[in-house]
């Protein structure tokens, strides 16, 4: 495990971000704007989409699919994703038999580009510390009740690997073309806590 975790989050996060925001806005050494774009890129260009547009093509190219499980960073180049956080990408895939499940058990380190910014339960300690103990428990809680045959496997993310996880795609929709695959996969089956 790494313990190059430099980018530890403090919790009253949101706060702090404001009040240096106001600080360096009254300061004139920020401009406004220059927030605002920030703030639109993480909710309009980078965030789970495109992740989903990786798995339909996995989904809809076998060749893409062996490329992405043997080096992620590489496969998903052709995608011009911005938000960094995917220097080296591991992409591990659902079967029948296996599940995985992706966590940071130190802080909350998380392939940006390709999921967006992590959900607030990712970065909550409970889920940190539970995930690797009792999986199948934890991933109940969330909704998700896996057969007790299926093999759980959870991956901890570090400043220098970070994980996604490519679901199984569904029988029904086999054949689909694949922006309607993308629109069907959600940010949490790419983290692992859905199907
Ligand atoms: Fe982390």
């Amino acid at each position: 495990m790494s313990t190059d975790h430099t980018h530890h989050h403090l919790p009253p996060q949101a706060l702090r971000a404001e009040a240096l925001e106001s600080l360096l806005l009254e300061k004139g050494l920020l401009d406004a704007g220059a927030v605002d774009s920030v703030i639109i890129r993480y909710t309009e260009r980078v965030g789970p989409m495109n992740g989903a547009k990786i798995v339909a093509r996995a989904w809809c190219d076998p060749a893409f699919k062996q490329w992405l499980l043997a080096d992620g960073s590489a496969a998903i180049g052709e995608f011009n994703l911005e938000g960094g956080q995917v220097e080296k990408l591991v992409v591990v895939e659902n079967t029948a038999a296996i599940h995985n499940v992706v966590v940071c058990t130190l802080c909350s380190c998380y392939p940006w580009a390709v999921l967006g910014l992590p959900p607030t339960w990712y970065k909550d300690p409970a889920y940190r510390s539970r995930i690797v103990r009792e999986p199948r428990t934890v991933l109940a809680e969330m909704g998700l009740a896996l057969a007790p045959e299926v093999h759980i496997k959870v991956w901890d993310s570090s400043a220098e690997l970070r994980y996604m996880v490519l679901p199984q795609q569904p029988a029904e929709t086999l054949g689909l073309p694949e922006a309607e695959l993308a629109a069907r996969i959600s940010r949490d089956a790419m983290i692992g806590v859905a199907l």
